[in-house]
């Protein structure tokens, strides 16, 4: 017999005792009301006999829901670790096979050996690959093999089911799961008695991001001159996972390096191996294409940072600017993030200066250039032209432009959407949520007075980078040179070279 002498039931969960997992809360931040209510379980794991006598029901099962790398399976072995007690692990993945019984074999060997060393601590992630909604009554298939996985799968939720019940009688086991499909899962699973606490992690805002970054970094050797909370607020959407990983490969740069310790620098370029990918060989832009980038992106960068400086405009000023090629791009420029609150309510004059910004590039080339622009650009003047439209039509800021007529019912709500919370994405992301409601009637109209809007705020730029010609001058010259400029540097250029400076004094 083929499988002779294999002992498929006995589960691949290794158990960990005396809270060897050696995660503690302390190592888990920014899903702080979560940690909040599963202080109550290491109470109860620490000292089970109290609950007893004081005649408090065990907590029974924890469902932890919520998308890849917050911190679920972290946070479960935290528990574990805070208690000094066992932690059994096992995927939902794990209990999926063909053969008849295994599955249930499985849930039984896993329940009966984290009775035996109670207290302790079950988890199963992933929980959905085994409990997923059965079908109700068991349909037949033509595929033999499938009919088989579908049956022997229920099977092992059922066993599940029957574990979770009779957890009365060996108390002192905790069951936490963990999914990020929570509407996938069996309704019988998430039946009161079952789960009875279901609690939600969330990805970490900027102050969990940066709590977060200080955890991963005081493992490290990590630069004090390193300003990790900007890195937390120009990183919006970055899960728990992600920025340990940027700990790590800013590690494995200053190593590189031969660094002693990770410097900002390391960071920056951990990150844009992260967003845009490494460095690319061998597609070096001539020095003529380098001049044309590193225009266009002065230009904006400069009519952001001038924006800022002489009208109080509320804008994103330019972190730095690489024209190191990466990944798909030939050149980045990262913005500072505002706060969240100031993208909620934006007014006219800041979304007008966001207008000019994204301008900035052509403008600079035709400061630089005169009437010969390229391509460069278009990337920008294609988001400006959007913008434009939008400030026009769904805002009806500029000037009260009401498109009258009913939008299309599938978008009335559109008007009613406002800027997302999270700011998950790049810069100008959140305008291409919502189509401006169209009304064909209209449509010319909206684009003769985009195409007008944009005339006159790309005139204000011109003008405003004409009168800072010397410093657009040095800042391009500074960005050839180094292949990287900074926004310190820029504003060191700024204060340098004030207005109507005569480019001659650069020669
Ligand atoms: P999940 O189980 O939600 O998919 P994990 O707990 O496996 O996520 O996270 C993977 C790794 O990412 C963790 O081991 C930890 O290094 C890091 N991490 C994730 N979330 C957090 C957090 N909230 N605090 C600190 N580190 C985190």
């Amino acid at each position: 017999d083929l499988w002779q002498g294999i002992d498929f039931s006995r589960s691949k969960a290794e158990a960990r005792v005396d809270g060897s997992t050696g995660v503690k809360f302390c190592d888990v931040a920014g899903i702080d009301e979560a940690v909040e209510e599963l202080q109550e379980l290491v109470r109860y794991l620490k000292n089970p006999e109290l609950f007893d006598k004081m005649g408090i029901k065990p907590p029974h099962g924890v469902l932890l829901e919520g998308p890849p790398g917050c911190g679920k399976t972290l946070v479960a072995k935290a528990i574990a670790g805070e208690a000094g007690v066992p932690f059994y692990q096992m995927a939902g993945s794990e209990f999926v096979e063909v053969l008849v019984g295994v599955g249930s074999a499985r849930i039984r060997d896993l329940f009966k050996r984290a009775k035996v060393n109670k207290p302790s601590v079950i988890f199963i992630d992933e929980i959905d690959a085994l409990a997923t909604r059965r079908q109700g009554i068991f349909k037949e298939s033509s595929d033999q093999l499938y009919n088989a996985a579908t049956q022997e799968r229920e099977t092992t939720l059922n066993q599940l089911l029957i574990e979770l019940d009779g957890f009365d009688t060996g108390k002192g086991v905790i069951f936490l799961a963990a999914t990020n499909r929570k509407d996938l899962l069996d309704p019988a699973l998430l039946r009161p008695g079952r789960f009875d606490r279901k609690i939600r992690i969330r990805p970490p805002g900027a102050k969990g991001r940066l709590d977060i970054l200080k955890i991963h970094a005081s493992k490290v050797k990590m630069s004090d001159s390193v300003d990790l909370s900007s890195y937390a607020q120009n990183l919006p959407g970055w899960t728990g996972a992600k920025l340990a990983q940027l700990v790590q490969e800013a590690a494995l740069v200053a190593v590189r390096k031969r660094h002693n310790s990770i410097l900002q620098s390391d960071m920056d370029d951990a990150v844009d191996r992260l967003t845009v990918g490494p460095k690319r060989v061998g597609i070096e832009l001539g020095y003529q294409g380098q001049c044309r980038r590193a225009t266009t992106e002065v230009g904006v960068a400069l009519t952001s940072h001038l924006l800022r400086r002489h009208e109080n405009a509320i804008v994103e000023c330019c972190d730095r600017i690489s024209i190191v090629p990466r990944g798909q791009t030939l050149s980045q420029l990262v913005f500072h993030r505002l706060d969240d609150e100031a993208y909620m309510f934006e007014r006219e004059p800041q979304l007008l200066h966001r207008l000019q910004v994204l301008l900035g590039g052509r403008a600079a080339e035709e400061v630089i250039y005169g009437r010969d622009t390229s391509k460069a650009s278009v990337d920008y003047l294609a988001s400006a032209s959007w913008l434009a439209r939008k400030i026009l039509t769904i805002w009806n800021l500029e000037n009260p432009m009401v498109i009258h007529g009913e939008p299309p019912p599938w978008r009335k709500s559109a008007r009613f959407v406002g800027p997302r919370l999270d700011f998950e994405g790049s810069l100008y992301d959140d305008y291409n949520l919502i189509e401006p409601p169209l009304n064909f009637k209209l449509d010319d109209e909206v684009a003769e007075r985009t195409e007008e809007l944009i005339r006159k705020m790309y005139g204000k730029t011109v003008s405003l980078l004409r009168s800072h010609h010397a410093a657009l001058l040095k800042a391009i010259k500074v960005l050839l040179n180094q292949k990287e400029i900074s926004g310190e540097e820029l504003d060191f250029i700024l204060n340098n070279y004030p207005p109507q400076t005569p480019v001659r004094v650069l020669e």
